[in-house]
Formats: C-alpha cells, structure tokens, sequence
C-alpha cells in the first residue's frame, strides 16, 4: 500500500495510490498523519474501484507535508560513507570515521519539500550545496523505551529524503542543525510504502546529478540497522505516528570527489529506493529572499 499526499482542488488530500496506474482513492482523514495513525492500528481502507480516480505525479506533495512531527536524522551511518566524509576535511564533529554509536540530529518541518519541487540556493549559502539521498522511515506506532525485539512494530513504512546540506556551514559551526535545516532542504515522497512491501535486507538506494551516477549503494552497508536506530532514539525521544527517521545517506555524496561536486544552478537531482520510487528536484537559485 502507497499512501501520498496530494493536491486536489487546492486541498491537501491523504490518498491510497496504486503507482503503475497512476489512481489514487482519497481517505476521509484530515491528514496524512491522522491515516498513518489509524492504519497502523489495523483500520483497512474500501479500495473500490468504481471510486479510484487518476492523478499526475505533478499532484504529488511531501507525503507528510503538515507539522508537527519530528524529522530525526542519523549521521555517517553506512560505513564507505562514513570514510568519505572522514577523507574530505568537512568532518569537524569527529576524529574517526566509524561512529561507536549512533550520531541523530534534527532537521525542523519547515524544511521539507515536495518530489517535485526545486531545491533553493538561497544567496550567501549556495557554495557548497550537497546532495543526500536516504531511506526514511516512517512511524505509525507511538512509543518510549522501545526494545530492539518490538521495534519494528512501530514502524509504519518508508519514503525517500534527500538530505540537503550546505557544508561550509556543516564544517564552520561544528554541528550539523544549521547546514541541513535550510528551507527546502528536505523534499520528500513521492509516498510512503507501507513496511510489508518492502525486504530492507540489501535495498538499492541511488543517486542521479543530470543523469550520472553518483550514488549507488544498498541498505547492506548501514552501519546501525533501523531497530537499533528507533531503541537509541527513543529512549530520548517520544516517538509518534508521521515522525521521520532519515536513516543516513551511502557513499558518492558530492564531497566524496575530489574536487568537491556541489550542486548548482539547473542541476536536476534524482534519488530513487528500490520498491519505493523516485524523486526529482531541480536546483534553482534564488535571486532575492522574500517574507
Ligand atoms: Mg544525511
């Protein structure tokens, strides 16, 4: 099961999609986070089929476009990346490659976009823009304290996030908030894939910049599987129906090469997970800032 968001008629709609045919049936929810909720709990959706309508991937927004829910991000967490960015000198929050423990930071609502929509080069922070492809999961089941054994019980499904970053500012302010929380550095979707259609055990994650390929990895090489992730994180964290764990981003970031290969200007940047989708964002900068 596929679960967007879409705009109909100048509305945000929740939507069950079935993607080959491009149909979407709306839920009679108020939000994407009220359906996630309620089908993680075992309500089952009438998917009739005199009631499904088409839909363009245009249509397509952020599966979960509306806060609150909380965006948690695990850093260097494949290890060929994990050395790359070790290697390439923006590393300024570690003096080894191989994290002991999971490195979780946050990337707030406002920065999330849409499968489609540009990623912005806001004037003064535009130098060094990254791109991140990522598997993120997706919550459906509240919980603290949760055990490795359970945690896949809170797990709703999966979308793809990729993680933009400016690392000029990653590198001189010695964390990671203020180079990944930039407006329109999250796009997100194009759904989410519910948890039992997908095997995470060696899933393709890609990364295409104008068609070339730049990332290429698959799930394999995480170096803290996704029970892990949710036991550490929440035993700081409450975690909700619709909160997000970005699950960090394989080898091949621009970063990786040398010289550096930043985003600019017209890029097109497409991130693809087998049994998910894709999404693809253009680079634009963005001549003058506005309220
Ligand atoms: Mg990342």
């Amino acid at each position: 099961m596929k679960l967007a968001s879409l705009s109909i008629d100048q509305r945000i709609r929740p939507a069950i999609v079935d993607q080959e045919h491009m149909l979407y049936w709306p839920l009679d929810k108020t939000d994407a986070i009220s359906a996630i909720s309620d089908l993680a709990q075992g309500w089952t959706p009438q998917l009739d089929s005199n009631r499904a309508s088409s839909f363009r991937r245009d249509q397509l927004l952020a599966p979960l476009p509306s806060p609150p829910h909380n965006i948690m991000c695990v850093g260097k967490n494949y290890h060929a990346h994990a050395r790359e960015f070790h290697r390439s000198g923006f590393d300024a929050t570690a003096d080894s490659d191989i994290p002991a423990e999971p490195i979780v930071f946050t990337k707030p609502s406002s920065a999330i976009s849409g499968p489609n929509d540009d990623i912005p080069l806001w004037p003064g922070i535009d130098e060094s823009v990254d791109y991140e492809a990522e598997l993120a999961v997706v919550i459906g089941r509240s919980g603290r304290m949760i055990p490795r054994s359970s945690a896949m019980d809170h797990v709703f499904g999966y979308t793809i996030v990729n993680d933009v970053t400016a690392r000029d500012l990653q590198r001189k302010h010695k964390q990671w908030f203020l180079g990944k929380a930039i407006d329109g550095f999250c796009p997100m979707g194009p759904w989410i894939v519910t948890k039992d259609e997908i095997d995470l055990g060696e899933t393709r994650i890609t990364c295409r910049v104008n068609g070339e390929l730049r990332q290429n990895a698959t799930t394999a090489d995480l170096i803290f599987d996704i029970p892990t992730l949710i036991e550490k994180i929440s035993t700081s964290v409450s975690l909700a129906p619709g909160d997000i764990i970005a699950t960090g981003t394989p080898e091949g970031v621009g970063i990786g090469f040398t010289p550096p290969q930043f985003l600019k200007e017209g890029d097109v940047v497409a991130c693809a997970i087998e049994g998910i989708g894709s999404i693809v964002n253009r680079v634009k900068r963005i001549i003058k800032t506005e309220k």
